[in-house]
């Protein structure tokens, strides 16, 4: 890709099995607007695998240096079983080489058993878990399709992958109008000392239906929770991205991730079918919205510079902000929202952040907060 055009894509979210053992609720694949998992093959196969990461890696050597990360994801990506799973890791560290930044896979840990975790600590495959928190949290959204909750297994999972000294990094979504500080020191009570905590993907035309019975900015004040409870246990060992970014827009810096707006988004799909797509959470708005039109059984990754107009500008991070953002004074720190959260079928992608008045209150409260440290750090 010429630079200066689009970034060369860092990271890939490798869909290893289309279908997964759980049916949670807010789940964008299962339980959102788009239905073509149903189509996709259940597993990727070895050719698809080879042809996956001959591709990227002929895209790292377009970019002298490039290198790309890669997370192997769903469905449930545990549910390839561990034969093809080992097979599959082997075919991606020989094909991408020094080009592969990180290789994680993120699971809902329900199959993660002894023999899974000694499988990822012998592959050195870092480990996503998604963990909502207490049962009566956990349970409320993550079901199996029997309606039964999962948390107790997703936990023994867990505690598998921590006992076999596993690098851990549990996934939260946010629940708002629930404790966050009962969630941080339930996590914290499992020993885990990596958390991301993610806004739920939900578009305009959806968010009244889901969270319009709830006081104003509920999901800030769930993350103010987990961030006082953060601060006050002051162990530097544990680590909130989502929270770390937030503190760091507000003193200048630059976000980790694409969890706010402003920037390229920060990887691409691709499907058990080599389907390339643009972020995968573009689900959660509209059937196809993510659709590139690509597949690598007949395009470079570089391809992506042909993809359609809007597909090119969301990956790229040329969509401009929407117009009631333009004179937000948080708009340098939230660049303007993360994009599956500004859609409307009206309006496309011209509306604030369905968070907006979380992530103002959020921002806000990060200031206070330093401002409040700024006499100790003095000391
Ligand atoms: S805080 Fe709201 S209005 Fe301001 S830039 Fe972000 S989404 Fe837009």
């Amino acid at each position: 890709m010429a630079a200066g055009v689009m970034p060369p894509v860092s990271g890939v979210v490798l869909k290893v099995v289309a279908p997964c053992n759980l049916d949670c609720r807010y789940c964008y694949v299962y339980n959102g607007h788009d239905t073509r998992w149903r189509d996709r093959p259940a597993v990727i196969d070895e050719a698809m695998a080879r042809q996956v990461v001959a591709r990227l890696a002929r895209h790292c050597d377009a970019w002298p240096g490039h290198r790309i990360g890669i997370c192997l994801h769903g469905g449930e990506p545990l549910m390839l079983g561990r034969r093809r799973f080992r097979r599959l890791v082997e075919t991606i560290r020989e094909g991408m080489g020094d080009r592969l930044a990180t290789l994680n896979v993120q699971t809902n840990a329900v199959l993660l058993d002894r023999a899974w975790a000694e499988l990822l600590g012998e592959l050195n495959v870092s480990l996503g878990i998604s963990l909502d928190g207490p049962a009566e949290i956990h349970d409320a959204e993550r079901v199996d399709h029997r309606g039964r909750g999962s948390q107790l297994r997703t936990v023994a999972g867990l505690r598998h992958a921590l006992d076999a000294g596993l690098d851990v990094s549990v996934l939260c979504v946010v629940k708002p109008g629930a404790p966050g500080g009962d969630v941080y020191r339930f996590l914290r009570s499992l020993d885990v000392r990596h958390i991301d905590f993610l806004l739920p993907d939900v578009p305009h035309d959806d968010w009244p239906a889901r969270f319009g019975h709830l006081p104003p900015a509920a999901a800030a004040d769930y993350l103010i929770d987990v961030a006082e409870a953060w601060l006050a246990e002051d162990d530097t060992g544990v680590f909130i991205r989502f929270l770390s970014d937030v503190f760091g827009l507000v003193l200048g810096g630059s976000p980790r991730t694409d969890a706010f707006g402003g920037g390229p988004m920060s990887y691409v799909v691709i499907e058990t079918d080599g389907a390339i797509l643009a972020n995968d959470a573009l689900r959660s708005c509209a059937q196809g919205l993510d659709e590139t039109g690509l597949n690598v059984a007949a395009h470079d990754i570089d391809a992506l510079l042909g993809a359609p107009p809007l597909i090119r500008d969301l990956i790229g991070g040329a969509i401009p902000p929407a117009a009631a953002c333009r004179s937000c004074p948080e708009l340098a720190t939230c660049g303007g929202g993360y994009m599956p959260h500004r859609y409307s079928r009206a309006r496309g992608f011209d509306n604030p952040s369905v968070w907006c008045a979380d992530i103002r209150k959020l921002f806000a409260y990060a200031r206070e907060r330093l401002a409040a440290q700024t006499p100790l750090a003095a000391e």
